[in-house]
């Protein structure tokens, strides 16, 4: 069957690049978005033309100073807040984001936490709030989004996709963690989550992607960079010699939201400096 050339294509076959509203008038909701990288995905999205939902759970000033810097890119924005491991809350702000924006393009499963305890001290509330948060919240928020997508189908003047959901995992998802066995286990959980959703829904034009971050420069992992000693040590675990800022993703999970990246689902992106390259055997070994 011949295809007609896609929209992210000129008719020679080269991309569409210049075009940076590349997600433009789609609509996106980015959880846990009123801080770190949460944030800056949001922006960005805002800022390739996306519509964006700011969801958050605490913090009412610092989501509408995320709203307000996406309406100063032209796009729509308004905040909700949810705690998107309740499954009511979520329905609701799904409910929410039809009622103010008529549909769902993009959905970045973003929200997340760490409750650091070496085993022998954590405590299952601990385990619970970490698993819930940040694996949970992507199970319930896939399944709203998928239910849209697959009841509005293709929209080709939007998007080649019916729709695209952005996993936020982590190095983590592969290099164990000790003191962090929550966490570590709710970003493996994600990585198989993301893969067997892709593998569900392909069929269906959806794709389902991950972007697993490294050593990002944010209040999570603060004592990581705040004194020279200790992002010295940091260094050592970056080939590329310097902590991530939160653009790096959010460029990132613009480009991987928009049609630039058809084709692309069921894989992770590492965004990380080289983090997952086994730094010691750069000299060791
Ligand atoms: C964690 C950070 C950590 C980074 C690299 C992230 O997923 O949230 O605290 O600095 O992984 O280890």
């Amino acid at each position: 069957m011949e295809e007609k050339t896609p929209p992210y294509l000129s008719k020679d076959m080269t991309p569409n690049i210049e075009n940076l509203t590349l997600i433009k008038g789609q609509k996106a909701l980015v959880t846990g978005a009123n801080s770190g990288i949460g944030m800056a995905v949001a922006i960005a999205l805002g800022r390739a033309g996306a519509d964006v939902c700011v969801n958050y759970y605490a913090g009412d000033a610092e989501a509408d100073a995320v709203v307000e810097k996406i309406k100063s890119y032209g796009s729509q924005s308004f905040s909700y807040k949810a705690n998107v491991s309740n499954e009511k809350e979520v329905m609701a702000m799904f409910d929410e984001m039809k009622k103010r924006f008529g549909t769902i393009d993009i959905l970045v499963n973003n929200a997340g936490i760490q409750r650091d305890a070496p085993i022998d001290k954590m405590t299952i509330d601990q385990w619970n709030a970490v698993i819930s948060t940040n694996l949970t919240s992507q199970f319930l928020c896939s399944r709203e989004a998928i239910k849209e997508f697959k009841r509005r189908g293709v929209k080709p003047e939007i998007s080649c996709a019916a729709g695209k959901i952005i996993c936020m995992s982590s190095v983590h998802q592969m290099i164990p963690w000790a003191g962090h066995v929550n966490y570590a286990a709710s970003k493996g959980g994600i990585h198989l989550l993301m893969m067997s959703l892709a593998q569900e829904v392909a069929p269906l034009k959806i794709r389902v992607n991950a972007i697993a971050p490294g050593a990002i420069k944010t209040h999570i992992n603060e004592n990581a960079w705040s004194t020279p000693d200790a992002y010295n040590s940091l260094l050592k675990l970056i080939p590329y010699k310097r902590i991530g800022m939160p653009d790096d993703i959010g460029r990132c999970a613009a480009w991987l939201a928009s049609d630039l990246a058809d084709y692309i689902t069921g894989t992770t992106i590492f965004v990380d400096g080289g983090m997952t390259l086994f730094p010691g055997f750069a000299t060791g070994g």
